[in-house]
C-alpha cells in the first residue's frame, strides 16, 4: 500500500507516530539543534517498509541525513515495527488535502521543491537512504560523513568524535583519563567494565566513540569493537527473538573484544533485555574482554536497575562527567569556532559560555547556527548578529533568579545584612533595600506574591505589593534610584 503525503491526514495513526517521534528527537537533541536542523521536517508518506521525510531544501537534507538518519530510523522503528528504511529527501511540506489541488498554495518561501504536494505520489528526486548506512554528504565542510560500521552489530560512528576533538578540562578530566586507559590498554583490571556517567550532553557518548576510533583504528592487533545504544541494543534483541536468532545474535555480540553500550539507563524497566545484557556481560568480562557503559546516573543510583547487574556495572572503574565550567565552555567554544573555520569574536564566545550553560550540546549547537547562518549569508560574526541569529534561543535560556540570589546581591549592593532581609526592622537603611528586593522578586521571577512574602520573614503579600508600587513610584521620580534598580536588575539577569 502506498501513503502519499496528501493522505497523512488520513493516517492519524502515522501522524501520531511521527508527532512523538519528533517530540523526541527535541527532547534529546535539545532546543536549539532542534529549532536549527529538525523542525522543518515533514512527514511526506510511507511506502511498504520505508517512511518518507521530507526537508525544504539539500542543505538540510544533507545535515539530518548524517547527523539524525540513524536515530530517526531507530525512533521509527521503536514506534512502529514495520518501518525499516526512513528515506530523508527534498521537497515540501505536506499540503492538507482541501488545500493541495491548488499550486497557489504551495509555500513560495521553499528553496527547492522536488515532491509535488498532490495528488501524483511522485518518487522523491533527491533521496538519502539512511539503509544500509547514509552516503557521506559533506554538508558544510567541517560535518562530514558518518563511517559505515565495521561489523553489522556496531552503530557508525562520529568522526567528529575523537580524543583530538574532545576538550579537556577539571569537569571531564578524569573521565578523559578512563577512556584514554582503556583505549590504550582495554581489560586492564580495576578499569572493566568502565562505567561513563553524567547529565545530558557532557560528553558521555563522545568519548565512548573516541575509544573505538582509537581501537579500530590502531594498526597493531587491531581489536573488534561493538558500539551500541541501549535502545539499540533492545531492539536487536528483540528483533532476534522475532527471527527466532537468538543464538546468533548472542553470538555475535559474544564473538567481540569490547562491547560498549550507551545510554544503559534506556534498559530501567525492560527486565528481558536487561537479563541479556547481564549474561552477556558476564561472559565477555570471563573472557577477558573491556566492557564499556555510559548512563545518566551512577551505578548505585540507576534505580530500576537489577541490583546485581548495578553492582556488577560498579565494580570496575566509575567515572562521572560534571556540569561544564565557564572556562571549559570556552574552551570548547574555541575549539569548534577555530575547527568550523569561522571567525568568531571572543566577546560572543564569552556572551555564549555565559548564557548557555545548561551542556555542551546546547552551546554547539548555538555556536552551529551562528557558523551556518555566517556561512549563508556571508556576513562575520558579531555580538549583534549574535543576538539576531539566537534571538528564540537566547530567550529560553535567560537565567531562571532565586528570591535568595536577589536578596543576596541586593543585601550586597546596600551594605546591610542578609539577615535584614527577613527581620522586622524597619529602619529606612533597612526597609528600602527590602523593597527593592521584593521588587525584582517579583520582576525576576514567576514567584506569586504570598511566595515572595514568605521568603521575606513571612510577611503579608499586601507587604509586597506595596513595595511593588513604591519602588515603582521611586524609579519614575528619582533618576539615581532607578538606575540603581536597573544595575541590580541587570547583574541578576546576567
Ligand atoms: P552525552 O552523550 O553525554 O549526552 P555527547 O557526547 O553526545 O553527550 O556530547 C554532546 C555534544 O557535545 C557532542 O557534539 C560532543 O562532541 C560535544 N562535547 C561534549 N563535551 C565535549 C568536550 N569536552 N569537548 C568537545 N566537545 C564536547
Ligand atoms: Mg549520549
Amino acid at each position: 500500500m502506498t501513503t502519499t503525503a496528501s493522505e497523512i491526514v488520513d493516517m492519524p495513526q502515522i501522524a501520531a507516530q511521527w508527532t512523538r517521534i519528533r517530540a523526541r528527537l527535541q527532547a534529546e537533541v535539545g532546543e536549539v539543534e532542534y529549532r536549527t536542523w529538525l523542525r522543518q521536517m515533514t512527514l511526506a508518506g510511507m511506502e511498504g517498509d520505508e517512511v518518507t521525510v521530507n526537508l525544504p531544501t539539500r542543505f538540510l537534507r544533507d545535515w539530518v541525513s548524517t547527523r539524525y538518519g540513524d536515530r530517526l530510523r531507530a525512533l521509527w522503528q521503536s514506534e512502529n515495527i514495520d518501518v525499516r528504511r526512513v528515506e530523508i529527501s527534498v521537497g515540501q511540506a505536506p499540503v492538507p488535502a482541501p488545500l493541495s489541488a491548488s499550486p497557489a498554495a504551495a509555500p513560495i518561501t521553499r528553496v527547492e521543491v522536488v515532491r509535488p504536494a498532490s495528488p501524483a505520489p511522485a518518487p522523491p528526486q533527491q533521496t538519502l537512504s539512511t539503509t544500509p548506512a547514509p552516503t557521506p554528504a559533506p554538508a558544510n565542510g567541517w560535518n562530514d560523513e558518518r563511517i559505515e560500521p565495521k561489523s553489522d552489530l556496531a552503530a557508525p560512528l562520529d568522526p567528529r568524535f575523537t580524543f583530538e576533538g574532545f576538550v579537556v578540562g577539571k569537569p571531564n578530566e578524569f573521565a578523559y583519563a578512563c577512556a584514554r586507559r582503556v583505549a590504550e590498554r582495554p581489560s586492564s583490571p580495576g578499569f572493566n567494565p568502565l562505567f561513563l556517567y553524567g547529565g545530558v550532553g557532557l560528553g558521555k557518548t563522545h568519548l565512548m566513540h573516541a575509544i573505538a576510533w582509537e581501537l579500530t583504528d590502531r594498526t597493531t592487533a587491531p581489536v573488534s569493537v561493538a558500539y551500541m545504544s541501549a535502545e539499540k541494543f533492545m531492539y536487536r534483541f528483540i528483533a532476534a527473538i522475532r527471527s527466532q536468532s537468538t543464538m546468533e545474535f548472542k553470538e555475535n555480540l559474544r564473538s567481540v573484544d569490547v562491547l560498549m553500550i550507551d545510554d544503559l539507563q534506556f534498559l530501567i524497566g525492560k527486565d528481558n533485555t536487561q537479563e541479556e545484557f547481564f549474561h552477556t556481560f558476564n561472559y565477555l568480562v570471563e573472557q577477558g574482554k573491556q566492557i564499556v557503559v555510559s548512563a545518566d546516573k551512577s551505578p548505585s543510583d540507576l534505580n530500576g536497575l537489577e541490583h546485581r547487574l548495578r553492582t556488577r556495572l560498579g565494580c570496575g572503574m566509575v567515572a562521572d562527567l560534571h556540569s561544564t565550567t565557564y572556562e571549559l565552555r570556552i574552551s570548547i567554544l574555541e575549539a569548534k569556532a577555530a575547527r568550523a573555520g569561522v571567525d568568531v569574536p571572543f566577546k560572543v564566545l564569552e556572551f555564549l559560555a555565559h548564557k548557555i550553560t545548561s551542556n555542551v550540546r546546547e552551546l554547539e549547537g548555538a555556536l552551529n547556527r551562528l557558523v551556518a547562518h555566517a556561512n549563508l549569508f556571508g556576513r562575520p560574526v558579531t555580538l549583534e548578529t549574535t543576538h539576531e541569529v539566537l534571538h528564540d534561543i537566547l530567550k529560553a535560556h535567560d537565567r531562571r533568579v532565586t528570591i535568595e540570589e536577589i536578596q543576596k546581591k541586593v543585601a550586597e549592593h546596600y551594605s546591610i545584612r542578609l539577615t535584614d532581609m527577613s527581620s522586622a526592622r524597619r529602619a529606612r537603611a533597612v526597609a528600602r533595600p527590602r523593597q527593592v528586593a521584593m521588587y525584582l522578586a517579583k520582576q525576576l521571577t514567576s514567584r506569586s506574591l504570598p511566595e515572595i512574602g514568605r521568603k521575606f520573614g513571612n510577611r503579608n503579600h499586601t507587604t509586597v505589593m506595596h513595595a511593588v508600587s513604591r519602588v515603582t513610584e521611586l524609579m519614575d521620580r528619582d533618576g539615581t534610584f532607578a538606575e540603581d534598580v536597573e544595575l541590580l536588575r541587570r547583574l541578576l539577569e546576567s
